[in-house]
């Protein structure tokens, strides 16, 4: 007999919390039903069945019993992201987009377009060798799906095309020429291309820039962004 109150979910594990004597609360993003939490009993007992699949940036099919509460009862892994997971640069990158997700995936809500645009984003910064560049390519296109993007194309004082240093206006949300207006975040031309998703090399001011972005948005600091910072400061 089918169980109403069973249901597998897509979903990708981002972080776990640690409750009482060895369960955990796993909080993942779901392309069915967006920020789902769940609790995993007996997770942290060493030799816990799921113990090695439920670990933050592995995509599972996860099945959840509804109750009281939702409770993992069966998790399959999809993709495991041994090697992200194996490397500092990358796993700080994946972290940082961990930490944007739980801030905006919201509950009840299918996902579908964030999570795909997450397991590329991770599939990226396993495969390429410089994971920065494709932090900042998920950073921006997630903010474009959310509705927050920023036209790196046209200045937003005279409507002509941007070219040369520029300037971030972070509460508008817009670019402006310097001879347009001289206040705000200056981005360079390297930057500007980043932001408009054209090809160059990651830097950290695009990295910044991207962040102050996030951060105007969310009206809070990114807390895994000094980690981020610091593991790629030989970019600077
Ligand atoms: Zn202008």
């Amino acid at each position: 007999m089918r169980d109403d109150r069973q249901q597998t979910l897509t979903a990708l594990v981002l972080a776990l919390r640690p409750y009482g004597e060895a369960d955990c609360r796993v909080e993942t993003v779901t392309a069915e039903q967006g920020r789902v939490g769940a609790w995993a009993r007996g997770l942290r007992r060493p030799r816990a069945k799921l113990g090695g699949i439920l670990q933050p940036f592995t995509l599972v099919a996860l099945t959840v019993h509804s109750g009281r509460g939702r409770v993992i009862t069966g998790a399959e892994m999809v993709r495991g992201f041994r090697i992200l997971k194996q490397d500092y640069g990358r796993l700080t990158a994946a972290a940082l987009l961990g930490e944007l997700l739980l801030s905006v995936v919201p509950q009840d809500e299918a996902a579908q377009d964030v999570l795909a645009l997450s397991v590329a984003g991770l599939d990226a910064m396993e495969q390429e060798e410089e994971p920065l560049g494709p932090l900042l390519a998920v950073l921006r296109d997630l903010m474009q799906l959310l509705g927050w993007g920023v036209n790196a194309e046209i200045c937003s004082v005279c409507g002509r095309p941007l070219f040369g240093d520029c300037f971030l206006q972070l509460e508008e949300g817009t670019i402006t020429h310097g001879a347009c207006r001289r206040l705000g975040m200056v981005l360079s031309p390297p930057t500007l291309d980043t932001l408009a998703g054209r090809d160059g090399a990651p830097s950290l001011l695009a990295l910044e820039a991207l962040a102050q972005l996030w951060q105007t948005h969310l009206e809070r600091p990114l807390k895994s962004l000094p980690a981020v910072r610091s593991a790629f400061r030989h970019l600077a």
